[in-house]
């Protein structure tokens, strides 16, 4: 039997099509191994979303070169957002690459399984299901445009089946994906839209809960907010991506939406949604941010007070519209300062936000173990550790927190009653 070694770089949606690489590769009769030294197969999942995953990915590819000269019969293959549009260019640069192919495309090379995509035969309790691929929105300094192409829904009727197979292979909780999961729709037939897909999701028995990420701030809709306070099921945990908090850099990004609007949102959701956790995803250091702007999306963060912010500093993504247009003059080190001061304010957000916690009982999905400890979330995204013997994999448990940090909460179990 031969094996294989997936490595996946970047997002969830990366993770989410390994998986199912992974299931269609099982189901050809590969078997999964640890370490890519032990695999007849290796696919690279690759991410260039920022320049320090792009440099990961050409290390590694460097570093395969080695091991393939060793072992000729190796078969090497790269998928991802690495792979574009001008293939000669990369067979050229990675000679030693047997396949490049599309993400989220079928490796039809190896041979067909019946459909595609295929649905993970073992998912974890929670599980990616990508509900949209490709984007429309052309933001100035994004790549994944130009990689994963224009937005192409799966229609409802599919979505919900794959989730009922899922649930019935041990899934409680699925994670909706998309590059903007607030278009969804808008190109099949009937035009559903995810308020739809939520409610009918919402129908599954055994389905626990349903997360989606990741939202546009010019895209949410009323409707959208609604379901998510109305739907038993769907989390109170929102992504919203901000970027900057000064309408200024919004614009040149291409983002669509004012401080304003956004502020507006957000109101609305922790007015409609109670208990709602939020998270959002900054960029610092973008071409022409004053200290004075960069000073402004502090303070929207401080006023906003997320749960969690996911801050980069920005780098060109070349072929992007910032990379042509607008000189990088923000010096590393500056980026850097912006950056650390952005994850101070927020660790210390964090901690106020999670030390609310200590003493609440919580409901957690375990997920797996850690160091000897059981680990999993609850509806809001928060990371929980117990310990606790027996086997709590995949259960709904209810913690009572004993302890909170900026990034996770210790708890034990609330009398032993488990789901
Ligand atoms: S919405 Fe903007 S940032 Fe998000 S994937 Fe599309 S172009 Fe990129």
């Amino acid at each position: 039997m031969a094996n294989y070694y997936v490595w996946t770089i970047g997002c969830q949606m990366n993770k989410a099509e390994s998986e199912r690489l992974g299931s269609y590769l099982e189901q050809l009769g590969f078997q999964a191994v640890p370490t890519a030294e032990q695999a007849d197969l290796i696919v690279l999942n690759s991410c260039v979303v920022r320049q320090s995953a792009e440099n990961r990915v050409i290390n590694k590819l460097s570093a395969l070169r080695s091991l393939k000269r060793l072992r000729p019969g190796l078969t090497l293959a790269v998928t991802g957002c690495l792979v574009n549009s001008h293939l000669d260019q990369l067979k050229q640069r990675f000679s030693h690459v047997d396949h490049f192919f599309q993400p989220g495309d079928c490796p039809q090379w190896l041979g067909e399984v019946g459909s595609w995509p295929v649905i993970p035969q073992q998912p974890s309790p929670g599980v990616f299901v990508p509900i949209i691929q490709g984007c429309n929105n052309f933001c100035a300094y994004c790549i994944v445009p130009y990689r994963r192409g224009r937005e192409r829904s799966r229609p409802v009727a599919e979505l919900v089946d794959e989730v009922r197979e899922l649930v019935r292979h041990g899934a409680r909780e699925v994670t909706l994906l998309g590059q903007n999961v607030d278009s969804y729709g808008h190109d099949l037939a009937d035009k559903p839209d995810l308020a739809d897909l939520l409610a009918e999701l919402n129908t599954v028995g055994e389905l626990a809960r349903i997360r989606f990420l990741t939202n546009h701030p010019k895209d949410m809709t009323p409707k959208l907010i609604d379901a998510i306070a109305g739907l038993e099921k769907v989390c109170e945990y929102v992504s919203l991506p901000l970027q900057a908090g000064n309408n200024d850099i919004l614009k040149v990004m291409g983002r669509g939406y004012t401080v304003e609007q956004y502020r507006q949102l957000i109101a609305e959701m922790r007015r409609k949604i109670p208990g709602v956790a939020l998270s959002t995803d900054v960029i610092v250091g973008f071409p022409s941010e004053t200290e004075e702007q960069f000073e402004q999306t502090v303070s929207v963060l401080a006023e906003l007070r997320f749960d969690n912010v996911h801050v980069a500093a920005y780098s060109p993504r070349p072929g992007t519209i910032a990379a042509r247009e607008y000189e990088d003059g923000i010096s590393p080190a500056e980026k850097r300062r912006r950056l650390d001061r952005v994850e101070q304010l927020q660790e210390r957000i964090a901690a106020e936000i999670n030390n609310q916690l200590v003493g609440q009982t919580v409901e957690v999905l375990v997920e797996g173990k850690k160091q000897g400890k059981w680990q999993g979330r609850t509806r809001t995204g928060k990371l929980v550790f117990f310990s606790e013997d027996g086997n709590y994999m995949g259960q709904l448990v209810r913690i009572i927190i004993d302890r909170a940090s900026p990034w996770s909460l210790q708890g034990s179990v609330a009398h032993n009653n488990k789901d």
